[in-house]
């Protein structure tokens, strides 16, 4: 099959993608294979809207939170496009709540809600049916194998015998903290798109900055307690009852006290009024009830989680990459806007602003010719699980990272898998670790307990 345009993700970055390049006149195949993190959103998205704000706040607090690293030209175009996004939205039938709310790193209010704290999924609903009304986007359902790479990026190969040419294709297939053992994404945010860009030869980076969500639930089925338990007044204990943690420092710094704390930790809302966590935190009270805890009586359990992560395929403003015909734009893409750190509803702004541009680039890109060869890794034995893999991750490039634990991990990963599946996962997490042994300095998320010993040397 052939068409103008690839897009490979339907989240949020995707779907602006192909909206954007179906209304330029080109033919979009879009293609997925399950709702990522655009759907599982609660909080909102960024823009300056009020009139006592501006995109030069908004981009001073994301320069602030990207802790130096970020690349100020991409800030000053997310930023600035913040209230025109948020126009474009509407313009395709997307519904906010009304009002601001000021959350997180942010100096004003400036985070938009849709549908309470179900953001996400309802802006995705939103989406989905401005795609339906584009004649020139037809939807599959399938996985990613490989990219078809000559000199340029001519299309994809994905299972079911699917082949589709292209003259460009856009990645926008999320991020890879589902990769990690304990997480707040999806299992198919696992890198996947990454790991295909960089077998083609694109430039990659930023891999080692992660951003860890630092209550979540402790046990088999993991969810994501929501920061506004904290803010209503939970607070964070040992098993011994004692408190170990400011409860209203900053995601990272909490996260931090809770990766290093010895023993469990436990977030307690018992001393809350009742009603107010039936009525305010319906979600948190159910997830507990199902998971066999009454959170209105007994503590919960909770330890960090990887939740977004900064690294991916280089792109410039446009989202191209350095390989000719590839694109990428949302959570896969490394636009530069978010440093070592990004600043909380940054990311679906992101994801629509920058979605928006590179579809628009991309349908208005010459048509790349005859790229035939498809690039495929040999698959490789060994003993490694993709459950095992992310438990490599969890405990070497976690929220506490330390040279020579990373060194190990990269011997482990690199030692083999078993199925192609692992043996992309381990392909991936190998990328992360050896980003991540190379940024031997505590920045953005991630503490070095190293640190002190090279210093010290
Ligand atoms: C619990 C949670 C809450 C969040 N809350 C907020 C918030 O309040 N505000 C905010 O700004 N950000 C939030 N984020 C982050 C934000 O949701 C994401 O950064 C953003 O939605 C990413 O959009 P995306 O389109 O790049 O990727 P995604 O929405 O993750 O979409 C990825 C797409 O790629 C497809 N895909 C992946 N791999 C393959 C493959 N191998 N083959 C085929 N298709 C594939 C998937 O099927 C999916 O369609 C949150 C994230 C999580 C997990």
């Amino acid at each position: 099959m052939a068409v103008d345009l690839l897009i490979v993700g339907d989240g949020l970055a995707g779907s602006a993608a192909a909206i954007e390049a179906a209304r330029m006149g080109a033919s979009v195949a879009l293609v997925s294979a399950a709702h990522g993190s655009s759907d599982r959103a609660q909080g909102g998205i960024a823009a300056a809207t009020l009139p006592e704000d501006s995109p030069r706040l908004h981009a001073l607090d994301t320069l602030a939170a990207g802790g130096a690293l970020c690349d100020p030209s991409a800030v000053a175009m997310l930023t600035s496009a913040g209230p025109e996004t948020v126009r474009w939205l509407e313009s395709l039938g997307v519904h906010f709540d009304g009002g601001s709310a000021r959350e997180a790193a942010h100096s004003l209010p400036r985070v938009l809600h849709l549908g309470g704290d179900q953001s996400g999924s309802t802006l995705m609903t939103f989406m989905r049916r401005a795609i339906e009304r584009e004649p020139t986007i037809t939807r599959y359902r399938a996985r990613l194998q490989s990219l078809i790479v000559d000199e340029s990026c001519g299309g994809a190969s994905f299972s079911g015998g699917l082949t589709m040419r292209a003259g460009a294709t856009v990645l926008a297939t999320g991020g890879y903290a589902g990769l990690y053992g304990r997480t707040t994404n999806s299992r198919i945010s696992n890198g996947k798109g990454i790991l295909e860009a960089a077998r083609a030869g694109a430039r990659i980076a930023d891999l080692e900055f992660v951003q860890f969500h630092p209550t979540v639930f402790d046990g088999i089925h993991t969810f994501l307690i929501t920061e506004a338990l904290r803010g209503a007044g939970a607070i964070l204990i040992d098993e011994h009852g004692e408190r170990f943690v400011d409860e209203l420092l900053p995601r990272d710094q909490v996260a931090r006290a809770v990766a290093a704390h010895r023993g469990r930790a436990f977030i307690s809302a018992v001393h809350l009024d009742p009603d107010l966590l039936r009525h305010s935190f319906p979600n948190f009270v159910r997830n507990c009830r199902l998971a066999g805890i009454d959170p209105l009586r007994h503590p919960v359990p909770i330890a960090p989680a990887a939740h977004y992560t900064m690294g991916g395929v280089v792109t410039d403003l446009d989202g191209r990459s350095s390989v000719d015909g590839l694109y990428a734009a949302g959570e896969c893409a490394r636009t530069g806007v978010h440093g070592a750190n990004r600043l909380a509803s940054n990311s679906l702004l992101e994801a629509a602003a920058f979605g928006r541009r590179a579809g628009a680039a991309a349908a208005g890109a010459p048509k790349v010719e005859d790229a035939s060869q498809v690039r495929r890794r040999p698959w490789r034995r060994g003993s490694l699980t993709v459950a095992q893999v992310g438990d490599v991750l969890d405990s070497a490039a976690g929220v506490l990272r330390a040279g020579t634990e990373l060194k190990g991990a990269l011997a482990e990963l690199r030692s083999g898998a078993v199925s192609s599946v692992a043996a992309d996962a381990a392909d991936m997490a190998s990328m992360i670790c050896a980003a991540a042994l190379a940024r031997p300095a505590s920045i953005g998320a991630h503490q070095r307990r190293d640190e002190a010993d090279r210093i010290a040397v």
